[in-house]
């Protein structure tokens, strides 16, 4: 346990954000909305419950302009089309203006009976409160490839990013402005979890089943998020290739030997094509891999200069604060880099032209 940390407000002064991302859970809407209602109401502390509509194409978006009609604390972004679960997340935080904000997922498997326990860890000290899942519901073979995934995403990330957790947890308020601060393109939020610091904690949270056995993040987005997950965190896909370098010169300093020896001792003639074209195509392989390796770090390159914003708010309801940080942070960052320019060269100024291109009204965070 850690000492208290005088500067938290107590709870019946707190407000709590609830940030959740929804891409076609129509069918759960109201239950998931009652269920968190009334667990923080139990709580006694004020809260607003941002939902991100992810571009869905069934009726969430009536659902959640319903909601939010009737219940001032149901807020909602609506994206101009789905952009995935991880900008909605991002959406949300950027949108969040609560002491500590929870994020997590709207099918009900992440049980909102445990958001008392994030928060009376919160109210110990703690910065970060993160679920470690057990006993996924998942099918056999979606549950060895997560198990595999956090325990090799371990082995060669930079960083310890805690096993058997994804997105269900508590941020303070500090730590949602350090993440929302990253300017990464291509997130992983647990991963940006852990980079941030600050005192964490995971606690043990049972993951329930999907209320329908269909989830909406497709394997191939799975993928695209572990491919994330490595490829942010980690230098080791590139730095292999070092040790790859060095078994090659290897074997080619012995075939170069072997045909020497026969070439001066034994006048043997080299054995013919077989073993050259096996070669040549293994080191074909590996240069191709290699060049495969190199692509995922330059289109990740590409895409953060290309700055796209991460998502685009179609409509928001219920937010009193009208500026809409739409960019996902990007004309932020733009704004910096152009105070750094401004420090270093006054009279030379290339990002200006792009900012004022995007943007007309002074740069504010919408908290
Ligand atoms: N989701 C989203 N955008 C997407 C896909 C999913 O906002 O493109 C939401 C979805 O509604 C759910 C959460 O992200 O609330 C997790 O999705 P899912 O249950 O499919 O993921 P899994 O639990 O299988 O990892
Ligand atoms: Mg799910």
């Amino acid at each position: 346990m850690i000492s208290t940390v005088s500067n938290r407000p107590t709870l019946d002064k707190s407000l709590i954000s609830i940030v959740l991302p929804v891409y076609n859970e129509a069918a759960v809407l109201h239950r998931l909305y009652q269920s968190i209602t009334d667990v923080l109401t139990d709580v006694a502390c004020r809260f607003e419950i941002i939902f991100v509509n992810d571009g869905s194409s069934d009726s969430s978006a009536e659902i959640l302009d319903e909601l939010a009609a009737e219940c001032h604390s149901a807020k909602v972004l609506h994206f101009s089309r789905n952009f995935g679960h991880q900008a909605a997340v991002q959406a949300g935080l950027n949108y969040a203006s609560g002491d500590a904000v929870i994020i997590m997922d709207s099918d009900m498997q992440d049980d909102p009976g445990v958001l008392g326990r994030f928060l009376e860890q919160w109210q110990l000290g703690y910065d970060v409160v993160y679920a470690v899942r057990f006993q996924r519901k998942e099918r056999l073979w979606k549950r060895t490839l997560f198990f595999s995934f956090y325990r090799i995403l371990n082995l060669v990330s930079d960083i310890q990013i805690p096993k058997d957790s994804g997105v269900f947890g508590l941020i303070d308020r500090s730590v949602c402005k350090q993440i929302t601060a990253i300017i990464d393109r291509d997130r992983y939020f647990p991963g940006l979890r852990s980079w941030v610091g600050f005192r964490q904690i995971g606690i043990p949270v049972e993951r329930h089943a999907r209320h329908d056995d269909h989830p909406r993040v497709t394997l191939i987005q799975l993928f695209r998020l572990a491919k994330s997950a490595v490829f942010s965190f980690s230098a080791m896909p590139l730095m292999m290739f070092y040790g790859i370098s060095a078994v090659s010169m290897l074997v080619f300093l012995g075939c170069c030997g072997f045909s020497l020896y026969h070439k001066l001792f034994t006048g043997l003639a080299v054995p013919g094509w077989t073993s050259i074209t096996t070669i040549a195509s293994f080191f074909g392989m590996l240069n191709a891999l290699g060049i495969g390796i190199l692509g995922e770090y330059v289109i990740r390159i590409y895409d953060q200069v290309r700055a796209r914003p991460q998502y685009i708010v179609a409509r928001q309801c219920n937010f009193t604060e009208s500026a809409a940080d739409a960019d996902g942070g990007m004309l932020d960052w733009l704004a910096d880099q152009r105070a750094v320019v401004e420090a270093s060269a006054p009279s030379f100024d290339p990002v200006a032209a792009e900012i004022d291109s995007h943007r007309s009204t002074p740069l504010t965070k919408p908290r």
